[in-house]
C-alpha cells in the first residue's frame, strides 16, 4: 500500500507555448496560435512581444479568449512574440505564476515561457537563493531566468547554453529579447517544439494545430538538447548538450496533443488509431458495437472498430459546455462532473453488447461512472478497453497523471480493476502494442514501466519511483 505522506508533489504544468518571429501583427497571431492549444491548458495565458525597442506584455488568468481583447492587443506592438497557455495542477496558479515573465534587467530585458516540470527545481532555487536571488513566483521557470543572469558567460547564447547544462527534466523554453527569439527543448526531448515558416518569419510552437491555425508551414522538429537562435540573420542552431536522446512523452500522443497535431513526424489521430488498431488485435471481443469515449478516444474506437470489423456508433456524447472533471478537488465533485460531461446515447446503446474505448484509466473515477451510466441505459455487456498501458507511476515532468496513491492501477490488479469500475471485461494496451502502433519512435513511458529518463532528484519522489512506500 502507498504511503500518503509521499503524496506532496510540486508544482507540475501542462502547458503549450507559441512563439513568433518577423511577422506582422505578432499579437494578434499569437492570440489564434495559442487559442488553437488552449486544451493545453486552460488557467492563465500571456503574450509578451517586442518592435526592436522595447518588450510589451499582458497576462491574466483564465482562457485566451477572455484574457485578451482588440484593446489589450493593439498595446502588444512588434512583430515578434511569445505567448503561453497555463495549466497548473497544483500549488501554483494565481497571477504570479501566469507566464510569459517579464524580467527587467540592466543588461536587457526578456521574456520567458516554459513547457514542462524542471525536477531538479528545489536544489536550484535554494542554491541560487544563497547566492541572493530573490524570486517573484513559486514557478520552476523563473529559475533558468536567474541562471541565465548570474552565470559567468557574457554572450547571452552562451550563458543560455550554459543555464540550461544546470537543469534537469522536461522544457520546452521560449525566450525573447527585443531582437531575438530562442526556442529549446531538454536533451530528452519530452516536450514537444515544432517550427514553422510565415511570409518571410519564422513560427514556434508546442503543436503544429497551431502552425495550421495561423498559415504557417511546418519546417521541422527542434531536436533534443537544441538551442534555436532566430534573429534578423536568420535562424542559428547550436546544442547545449552532447548526451542527447528521443524520449517524447507518450502521453502527448495518447491523451495531450490536438489530433490534427503531428509529432515527430507522426500525426496525433492516426497514432490513436494505430493503438486502436492493436488493442482489437490484442483484446478481441464478440460485441454488437464500439464507442469511444468523446474527445480523445475516438480516434482509437474508430481504429478498433475498423481492425475488428464491429461498427463504429456514436454511443456517447460530450456536453461541450462542460468543464474538465480531472481535477476537481473532491472525488464526489469528479464523480458529479463525468455525469455532467459524458452522456450515454440510450437508443444507440440499449440491448447492445458495448465495446467502451477509452485512452486511459488514471484514477477509475471516469471509466466506473461510464459502465453504470452505459447499463443504466440498457447496455447488456460493457468491455472496457484501454488505448494505453496501466498507468503505474506518476509523472514528474509537466504531465498530471497523478499521485501514487490516486493512481488506480498502481494499486489494484486487472481483475480487482475490472469488478470495481463494474465492467464485463476489462483490457489494456500492451507496452509493446503501444511502441509498435507508435512506430517504435524513440518515447518515455515512464508512467507506464518507472523507467524515468532523468534523475528524478527529490527523495520523496525516488522513494515513490522503487515502491518504498
Ligand atoms: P480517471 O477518471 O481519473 O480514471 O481519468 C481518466 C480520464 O481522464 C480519461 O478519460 C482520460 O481521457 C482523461 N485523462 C487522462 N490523462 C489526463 C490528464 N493528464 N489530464 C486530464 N485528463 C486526463
Ligand atoms: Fe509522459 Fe508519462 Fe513520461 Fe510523464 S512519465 S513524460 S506523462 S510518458
Amino acid at each position: 500500500m502507498v504511503n500518503t505522506q509521499f503524496d506532496d508533489r510540486s508544482l507540475h504544468e501542462e502547458c503549450g507555448v507559441f512563439g513568433i518571429y518577423n511577422v506582422q501583427e505578432a499579437a494578434q497571431l499569437s492570440f489564434y496560435g495559442l487559442h488553437s492549444m488552449q486544451h493545453r491548458g486552460q488557467e492563465g495565458t500571456g503574450i509578451v512581444t517586442s518592435d526592436s525597442e522595447n518588450l510589451y506584455g499582458h497576462k491574466n488568468e483564465g482562457q485566451v479568449r477572455y484574457v485578451f481583447n482588440d484593446a489589450n492587443l493593439s498595446k502588444l506592438k512588434g512583430d515578434k512574440a511569445i505567448g503561453h497557455v497555463r495549466y497548473a495542477t497544483q500549488g501554483g496558479s494565481g497571477l504570479m505564476n501566469v507566464q510569459p515573465f517579464l524580467f527587467k534587467h540592466s543588461t536587457g530585458d526578456f521574456g520567458l515561457c516554459h513547457n514542462g516540470n524542471i525536477v531538479n527545481s528545489s536544489q536550484l532555487r535554494e542554491f541560487l537563493e544563497s547566492k541572493g536571488s530573490i524570486f517573484q513566483s513559486t514557478s520552476d521557470t523563473e529559475i533558468f531566468a536567474h541562471l541565465i543572469k548570474q552565470g559567468r558567460q557574457t554572450n547571452f547564447l552562451d550563458a543560455i547554453k550554459e543555464s540550461l547544462l544546470y537543469l534537469e527534466g522536461a522544457f520546452a523554453f521560449l525566450l525573447l529579447t527585443k531582437d531575438t527569439l530562442y526556442a529549446m527543448r531538454d536533451k530528452n526531448g519530452l516536450r514537444p517544439l515544432s517550427i514553422g515558416q510565415l511570409d518571410n518569419g519564422y513560427v514556434v510552437s508546442s503543436e503544429t494545430c497551431a502552425l495550421d491555425m495561423i498559415g504557417a508551414t511546418f519546417t521541422r522538429d527542434i531536436l533534443p538538447g537544441e538551442v534555436v537562435m532566430i534573429n534578423q540573420e536568420g535562424i542559428h542552431s547550436s546544442f547545449y548538450a552532447k548526451d542527447v536522446q528521443h524520449r517524447m512523452c507518450a502521453m502527448e500522443y495518447i491523451y495531450f496533443s490536438r489530433p490534427d497535431s503531428d509529432i515527430t513526424g507522426l500525426n496525433v489521430h492516426t497514432a490513436r488509431k494505430q493503438c486502436g488498431r492493436m488493442l482489437a488485435q490484442e483484446a478481441p471481443v464478440e460485441a454488437d458495437i464500439v464507442v469511444g469515449v468523446p474527445d480523445s478516444s475516438l480516434s482509437a474506437a474508430y481504429g478498433y472498430a475498423e481492425e475488428s470489423g464491429i461498427p463504429y456508433e456514436m454511443g456517447m456524447i460530450k456536453n461541450r459546455y462542460s468543464g474538465r472533471t480531472f481535477i476537481e478537488p473532491t472525488q464526489a465533485m469528479r464523480e458529479k462532473g463525468v455525469k455532467m460531461k459524458l452522456s450515454p446515447v440510450r437508443s444507440v446503446v440499449s440491448g447492445k453488447r458495448v465495446i467502451l474505448i477509452d485512452d486511459s484509466i488514471v484514477r477509475g473515477t471516469t471509466s466506473a461512472n461510464l459502465v453504470a451510466m452505459l447499463k443504466q441505459m440498457g447496455a447488456l455487456e460493457v468491455h472496457m478497453r484501454i488505448a494505453s498501458p496501466p498507468i503505474i507511476a506518476p509523472c514528474f515532468y509537466g504531465v498530471d497523471t497523478s499521485t501514487y496513491d490516486e493512481l488506480i492501477s498502481a494499486n489494484m490488479g486487472l481483475d480487482e480493476l475490472c469488478e470495481k469500475i463494474g465492467a464485463d471485461s476489462l483490457y489494456f494496451l500492451s507496452e509493446a502494442g503501444l511502441q509498435k502502433a507508435l512506430n517504435n519512435k524513440g518515447l518515455c513511458m515512464a508512467c507506464f514501466n518507472k523507467n524515468y529518463p532523468t534523475e528524478l532528484y527529490s527523495k520523496l519522489e525516488e522513494a515513490n519511483k522503487d515502491g518504498k512506500c
